[in-house]
């Protein structure tokens, strides 16, 4: 029996409720110390891209990288695909910190920056701009945007390439990876694995910005440059020693969410988000931080919930639900909500139910 309670956190989250089970069957065979140079692991590797392709509809125009974190990937875009000039969107912690990154390496990073809660229209890119950096989901706030903006962004500025931060509304969000030149994320949100797993799409483009840059001298990083990564991968492999556990849980977890069918989950998750924003709009005490429905996530439900924050989650606690705490500034007046596949509709009904209740 499982007494720890229902985990609501947006990062690390609950985790896939099969994944216990699949750590099981690897130890029994041996998986997390099978070596990384075997036809096993190249199994493993091949059976995660394919399935990787058909829960997410990745065209083969794009290729399916491994790395540590999302965060690594922040880092290894700019070496890769910036000589001078980035472009950022900026709503929050994680757009912020991508920007950040873009600063760190010494490129020429500008951002346009708009409020905690709030989203973008009518982004004007600067000249030159070689990477417009887009975070999909704020998980600090709850604000996704559009696809039809990041689509555009795209569209109007052909020369720069557009990468898309989705680590935290995979595999809900249903991108066409044609309108884009990369996307990644990593596994402990919508995928419910333990941390520790990176995964980067990219397209003929990037590769080949990856070797124009290293062809003009400029270093795009040594084991996980973007290069390194395709002349493993097309052996099924990875420059480094990886986390070959997560690679193969991570493989069975797609396996899952195939079987349940990707429809499934994204017309599951949309029932669950409407279910927790009629409670919270309702509500006489909380509300819905992010205010305008077209920014709203369906992955990430932030409430405002002022000074009733503690007796919110003191009352959810009873009942067995760990809600996420606001992000930042808004640590005690806000509580954030996680709407991955784990997280089921009867979880979230009697969530909302048990918000409706209070006060
Ligand atoms: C959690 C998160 C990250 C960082 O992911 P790590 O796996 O911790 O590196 C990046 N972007 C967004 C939007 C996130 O939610």
């Amino acid at each position: 029996m499982h007494t720890h309670k229902i985990n609501f956190t947006p990062g690390p989250s609950q985790l896939y409720f099969t994944v216990e089970g699949h750590i099981k069957s690897a130890f029994k065979q041996g998986v997390p110390s099978i070596s990384h140079r075997t036809r096993t692991f190249e199994g493993y590797y091949q059976h995660l891209v394919e399935g990787l392709r058909q829960l997410l509809a990745i065209p083969t125009s794009h290729q399916i990288f491994f790395c540590a974190s999302a965060t690594e990937i922040w880092e290894r875009s700019i070496q890769n695909l910036v000589a001078n000039k980035s472009f950022h969107l900026v709503n929050g912690a994680f757009s912020k910190r991508f920007f950040e990154t873009a600063q760190s390496l010494k490129k020429d990073a500008v951002k346009v920056e708009v409020e905690n809660g709030m989203g973008f229209r009518d982004v004007k890119v600067p000249p030159d701009t070689e990477l417009i950096a887009i975070t999909h989901n704020e998980t600090s706030t709850g604000v996704s945007l559009p696809l039809d903006l990041i689509y555009s962004l795209q569209a109007q500025n052909p020369a720069a390439l557009t990468v898309v931060d989705a680590v935290s509304s995979l595999p809900y969000v249903n991108i066409d990876y044609a309108k884009v030149d990369s996307v990644f994320f990593s596994v402990q949100k919508g995928f419910g694995l333990p941390a520790g797993l990176g995964v980067w799409i990219v397209n003929d483009r990037c590769l080949s910005k990856a070797e124009e840059l290293q062809r003009k001298g400029q270093s795009i990083g040594s084991y996980h440059s973007l290069l390194s990564l395709q002349d493993h991968a097309i052996k099924n492999q990875t420059p480094e020693t990886p986390n070959v556990l997560a690679i193969y849980l991570l493989g069975k977890v797609v396996e899952d969410f195939n079987r349940r069918g990707i429809k499934a989950i994204r017309s599951e998750t949309d029932y669950k988000a409407a279910t927790l924003y009629q409670s919270l709009t309702r509500h006489p005490l909380v509300q819905p931080f992010v205010t305008e429905s077209g920014f709203q996530s369906r992955t990430v439900i932030v409430a405002q919930t002022n000074d009733q924050t503690q007796a919110i989650s003191a009352k959810l606690g009873e009942k067995g639900m760990l809600p996420g705490d606001g992000y930042g500034a808004g640590k005690k007046t806000q509580l954030r909500f996680a709407n991955f596949p784990t997280h089921s509709r009867e979880q979230f009904e009697l969530l909302a139910d048990t918000l409706s209740a209070f006060g």
